[in-house]
């Protein structure tokens, strides 16, 4: 079985049939990352058409500043959610500094209310690596995926000594970064994932359907020098030892 362990299924629009089709067939446990509110739910549909896709709550920091309501009318969502994400913070892509202080709210809310739930919490943090660091250190919790890092290696080195997970993406063929990144983690702590389809487009021009998980999974395992099938089942295992999560295929 292959395990996306970060992806956005609701960005697939009008490809969103084939996209399940093709989760349904190659049998990808898909984690159905959220956006906000509106992406939640629609994932959440999307979920229901497929043991396979398990749809998770959460605002990410682009939506932040958007999001109007009350923080505590979150909390049903976070109840009911195995996994949260994606949360996070950005400070790299979003230039608006006026906003960090709703993305810090945002986050510090959702990630205290999750914490207290013992939720398994994946996290964005580009350009805020130290700070979230801190935060974590100080509830000391590591139930985390640190998704698609690309901080320094010395802030990785903290993040890995706390016990988190990380998900290797789709640059893992067009980035050193990525490639000193993946070299760093130890391989019970690793993960993968495509962070939907313009991730790809985004590194390489090519869209990324479900399938491209395939790709990352193989270069990952020329990588860390282990054949596919043991790191098929080394991802397997350490999903399941971080989540509880397992699927019959
Ligand atoms: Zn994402």
């Amino acid at each position: 079985m292959y395990i996306d362990a970060h992806t956005h299924l609701d960005f697939f629009n009008n490809n969103i049939e084939y996209a399940i089709n093709e989760i349904n067939n190659l049998k990808i446990l898909t984690i159905a990352n959220g956006m906000d509110m509106e992406s939640y739910l629609k994932n959440k549909e999307y979920s229901k058409r497929s043991q396979y896709i398990k749809a998770t709550f959460g605002i990410h920091p682009w939506k932040a500043a958007e999001y109007k309501g009350k923080l505590e009318d979150l909390i049903p969502y976070i109840e009911e959610s195995k996994i949260i994400g994606e949360i996070g913070l950005d400070f790299f892509w979003v230039e608006d500094n006026g906003t960090y202080e709703a993305q810090r709210r945002i986050f510090n809310f959702i990630l205290e209310e999750s914490i207290k739930r013992d939720k398994v919490i994946c996290i964005h943090t580009k350009g805020a690596e130290e700070e979230i660091y801190n935060i974590l250190k100080h509830y000391s919790y590591s139930k985390i995926i640190i998704h698609w890092y690309s901080g320094d290696i010395k802030t990785l080195d903290k993040y890995i000594e706390l016990g988190c997970y990380f998900t290797i993406s789709v640059d893992i063929d067009y980035s050193k970064l990525t490639e000193e990144i993946l070299a760093r983690i130890p391989i019970d702590r690793l993960l993968v994932e495509t962070d939907g389809p313009r991730a790809l487009e985004w590194v390489n021009g090519d869209y990324g359907y479900p399938r491209v998980i395939i790709n990352v999974i193989k270069s990952v395992s020329k990588r860390k020098a282990i054949s596919t099938e043991r790191l098929l089942k080394v991802l397997e295992d350490n999903f399941f030892k971080l989540t509880g999560i397992k699927i019959q295929d």
